[in-house]
């Protein structure tokens, strides 16, 4: 193993310090003007971080490779900062039994990009009919401690008892797309003034926050662990909050776009209106909902950000809003979007932006591996970060292999110098190791 000396780094953004990297682990930080290393990283007014792990990002692998591949979508969380991503199973074929989500935690291993933990479905096929092999995906060599039905909801209410009644024996968890689907049949964008006024069917806050209230009261009931995916308004803050407040086992997390986009993108936006780039599932919500979700993120309501990374070829995207396809990736610019809403606002420090994107989530999704604060003996899983630069958004940059990026135009704070994966460098100055 080659030992990687990273000079002058601002852990959490402190005084600036030396860290020695040797053989996976971090060996030693301090002054080590007289250390001894392979490669030596010039990390002077660099914030270093603890890599960022995501509990949420669609990989499309097997099936879309069209959209992404494991290759790819872990180059873009590479390029992100991340160096552990948890990867939907809303695949094709879905992720529900113990072969796909080896098969996809094996494309991870090769890549070497990032670590990649399959999610299981709750669900055969998604279907929302009977329970998936929950018990053979947490046995498999993929170890599956997250099941979701991401992009459909398990709406029905026997079923998602049973899921959260079965995680308990392997301590996993149930990560639920909130979404009543009676509720939001047709559904386009938030159901408020700017649908209104754009003749766009509307997908109501309620039909998020009736399901997130029923969920923590099933969770409590049968004493599991929920974790709520994408929360998207202040009402569904209000639940969380109050089922923390009973002391219930219910983390949440929140997407950039919801930190920092409102649902006027759709009416009014540099790219013009009805630009589907916009449209997103839930829906951009209104400046009211922003603030509640920056609020519950910095007082710790909502445990963390996940990218809710969904990327999709210019066919699927580039057409009328009502036919294009729901999502945005979000692995390249979910750091820059969290400085621009949660640190350049003062309700987040770099302590509390590697707790919501690194240590939370590897709790969460427990990866034991990952988010561990930088100290001597915790695995050399570091990004370093430059926050000094503003830059606008290039998609045409990116490494992801879809372009959907609903920044593109805007200028971001930030820049993601390098990132080291067990001490081995994924990215340097920027670019792909
Ligand atoms: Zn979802």
């Amino acid at each position: 193993m080659t030992t990687i000396l990273i000079r002058g780094a601002r852990i959490l953004g402190g005084a600036p310090r030396d860290i020695l990297l040797r053989d996976g682990l971090v060996a030693e930080i301090g002054d080590l003007a007289d250390a001894r290393a392979d490669q030596t990283v010039d990390a002077a007014g660099l914030v270093a971080l603890p890599g960022l792990v995501d509990l949420h990002t669609h990989l499309r692998e097997p099936g879309r490779e069209d959209a992404e591949t494991v290759e790819t979508g872990t180059q873009a969380a590479a390029r992100g900062g991340y160096t552990a991503v948890h990867a939907m199973a809303n695949t094709s074929p879905v992720a529900d039994t113990a072969g796909v989500v080896e098969q996809v935690w094996r494309l991870g291993q090769e890549s070497g990009h990032c670590d990649v933990q399959p999610v299981g479905a709750v669900t055969s096929g998604l279907e929302g009919r009977q329970l998936a092999e929950l018990g053979a995906m947490a046995d498999s060599a993929a170890r599956v401690r997250v099941f979701s039905d991401d992009g459909k909801c398990v709406s029905d209410a026997v079923l998602m008892r049973r899921a959260l009644e079965y995680v308990k024996a392997f301590d996993g968890v149930v990560a639920q797309h909130a979404q009543e689907p009676r509720l939001t049949e047709g559904a386009q964008l938030n159901e408020g003034e700017v649908s209104a006024r754009l003749g766009l069917t509307g997908w109501p806050a309620v039909a998020e926050e009736a399901i997130i209230a029923r969920d923590c009261l099933l969770a409590a009931h049968v004493g599991s662990r929920l974790h709520v995916c994408h929360v998207s308004t202040a009402g569904s803050v209000e639940i969380i909050r109050w089922a923390k407040s009973k002391g219930w086992d219910v983390t949440a997390e929140v997407t950039p776009h919801h930190l920092l986009l409102t649902d006027s993108r759709a009416e009014t936006s540099p790219l013009g209106p009805y630009n589907p780039i916009y449209k997103v599932n839930p829906p951009l919500r209104t400046a009211e909902d922003v603030r509640a979700l920056r609020e519950a993120l910095a007082d710790g309501t909502i445990d963390c950000v996940a990218t809710d990374h969904a990327p999709h070829p210019v066919e699927d995207k580039e057409t009328e809003w009502a036919a294009a396809a729901m999502g945005m990736i979000g692995l390249e610019t979910a750091l820059p979007v969290v400085q621009e809403a949660m640190v350049e606002t003062g309700l987040l420090d770099w302590a509390g932006v590697a707790d919501r994107m690194s240590a939370r989530p590897a709790r969460i999704g427990r990866l034991a591996g990952h988010g561990r604060p930088i100290e001597p003996g915790a695995p050399a899983n570091v990004t370093l970060y430059d926050p000094s630069v503003r830059r606008p958004v290039d998609p045409t940059a990116m490494a992801s292999k879809s372009r959907n990026t609903p920044y593109e135009g805007m200028t971001l704070p930030g820049r993601v110098v390098a990132t080291f994966l067990r001490g081995r460098p994924t990215v340097l100055e920027g670019k792909l190791v």
